[in-house]
């Protein structure tokens, strides 16, 4: 064994039994670890008891938003009468969906008027679609979600003590926007090394790659297209990386594309993460590469109009939350599409609920003028092998217009867009409008994230309900 990985273990070993557990104990933090125990042996009930548990949870949350949300006790009543139907699944089935609409309007109608639970705090997204909303969230809901991604890391290969490596966007969750106590923590008892998604220069990218290969963390986290970026600089480097023992993608969707550079080049598999901030993680890939429910936070549907989409079909995420009760989402539209999971059980053994594949956002896809819905990893196939091309976004307007911007140079640039747009006006049929621009740069939205293909009109539609996904 090399002198490096002696040295490694041993200060993991340290950091794990002496340095960790303290830190987590720190301002009431030992509930994260007296819940991540429970999550861990609850991963491997069997299927049939999982949902007689997601069941309990979701009655309990139903029956206290009757008892105490002003704004369930009047729709519901408006709906149902006095008889209220609490007979699940299927009385579940006719609550009214909450659209984030809705949500943005009767925010305060939907604040439990039960005394509040300790600690309750607004958390707020701009969402894709630039509609602000705003929810209350209380220490126990932050505890469990903690604990729930605490498991994924664990399922990608992260243990207490061991470093990790984020990449991330968002100011409030970096230690380097925050105190001087935060940054310490994050350094020297989280071991986490980060570097900003807002400021992904070659420098700053080198610099980080450099740390990486000193810390060699198991697991590297962030968003799927600061990711790629990175990975794509690795190669260019030329040196091969230290194997990490994960990747974790959060927060984009990721393409098949950019999850194969990620895999070569770090040599490792990569864990997708679906979550929100309206209620954390939701779904997150085993080693299996399905996609398993947070049982413990969240119960899926993946609706088909008003009806639970076939197996394999594509669907509307709508989510009950099982933990916060402060302002309890009931049956929200989150905006995003997935497809229904196939029936039979994961090979790993987990007897989570499982959901198919996640498309992402509604507006990731492109509405055609004749009414078809192209999901944008068709675009971003388009651009494979391309030798020119270093990045695009293709966005439409609420009117339907599309712009496709381009980042590039080289003699082959221009015969490669030739034929990526003969490609896509062929896909988008008779009517689409289509702009290209050459641009030299492609600044991320203002959350940070990337989004290649972004639709205000699919959104838009979606939202009324009248488009249907296809691929
Ligand atoms: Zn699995």
């Amino acid at each position: 064994m090399s002198p490096t990985l002696t040295s490694e273990r041993l200060a993991t070993r340290v950091w794990a039994q002496l340095v960790y557990p303290p830190s987590l104990r720190h301002r009431r933090r030992h509930p994260v670890l007296t819940e991540l125990q429970h999550l861990e042996q609850e991963q491997w009930l069997p299927a049939p008891e999982m949902v007689r548990i997601q069941k309990s949870r979701l009655l309990a949350i139903l029956s206290g938003a009757m008892a105490s949300v002003p704004y369930y006790r009047q729709r519901l009543a408006k709906r149902f009468g006095s008889g209220t139907p609490l007979d699940l699944p299927d009385a579940f089935a006719s609550w009214p969906i909450l659209t984030r609409t809705e949500l943005a309007a009767a925010r305060d109608s939907l604040v439990s008027t039960a005394p509040l639970p300790a600690a309750a705090i607004w958390n707020h997204t701009g969402g894709s679609t630039g509609e602000p909303v705003s929810f209350l969230q209380e220490h126990h809901y932050r505890v469990v979600n903690l604990a729930a991604t605490a498991r994924h890391d664990r399922w990608a290969g992260w243990d207490f003590g061991r470093p990790t490596a984020l990449l991330w966007g968002a100011d409030r969750d970096l230690a380097a926007a925050a105190g001087w106590r935060r940054r310490l923590e994050t350094r020297w008892w989280r071991r986490q090394v980060e570097m900003d998604a807002f400021e992904m220069s070659a420098g700053a990218m080198a610099a980080f790659s450099r740390r990486l290969r000193r810390l060699r963390p198991r697991v590297l986290r962030g968003y799927a297209s600061a990711l790629d970026l990175f990975a794509r600089h690795v190669m260019d480097q030329g040196r091969p990386f230290p194997a990490l023992g994960g990747i974790i993608s959060c927060a984009e969707t990721l393409s098949s594309e950019m999850r194969r550079r990620l895999e070569t080049v770090f040599r490792c598999k990569v864990f997708d993460r679906y979550g929100s901030r309206e209620f954390g993680l939701i779904a997150s890939q085993c080693r299996e590469g399905r996609y398993h429910v947070n049982s413990r936070g969240v119960y899926v549907e993946i609706l088909n109009g008003d009806v639970p989409a076939a197996p394999g079909q594509v669907g509307k995420v709508i989510i009950t939350g099982l933990v916060a009760r402060a302002m309890p989402l009931i049956r929200y539209d989150t905006g995003d599409v997935a497809e229904a999971a196939a029936d039979e059980a994961c090979a790993c053994g987990r007897g989570l609920p499982l959901v198919g594949r996640v498309h992402g956002r509604v507006g990731d896809f492109v509405l055609t003028p004749d009414g078809r819905m192209i999901h944008g990893e068709f675009f971003t196939h388009l651009f494979y092998g391309s030798r020119c091309v270093r990045g695009f976004t293709l966005t439409q307007d609420a009117e339907g217009g599309l712009v496709l911007a381009v980042t590039g140079d080289g003699d082959g640039l221009e015969t490669e867009l030739r034929e990526v747009v003969a490609a896509m006006t062929r896909r988008l049929g008779a009517g689409a409008r289509l702009e290209v621009r050459h641009v030299s740069d492609l600044p991320p939205a203002p959350s940070g994230k990337r989004r290649f293909v972004s639709s205000d009109l699919a959104a838009r539609r979606w939202a009324d309900g009248d488009v249907e996904a296809g691929r």
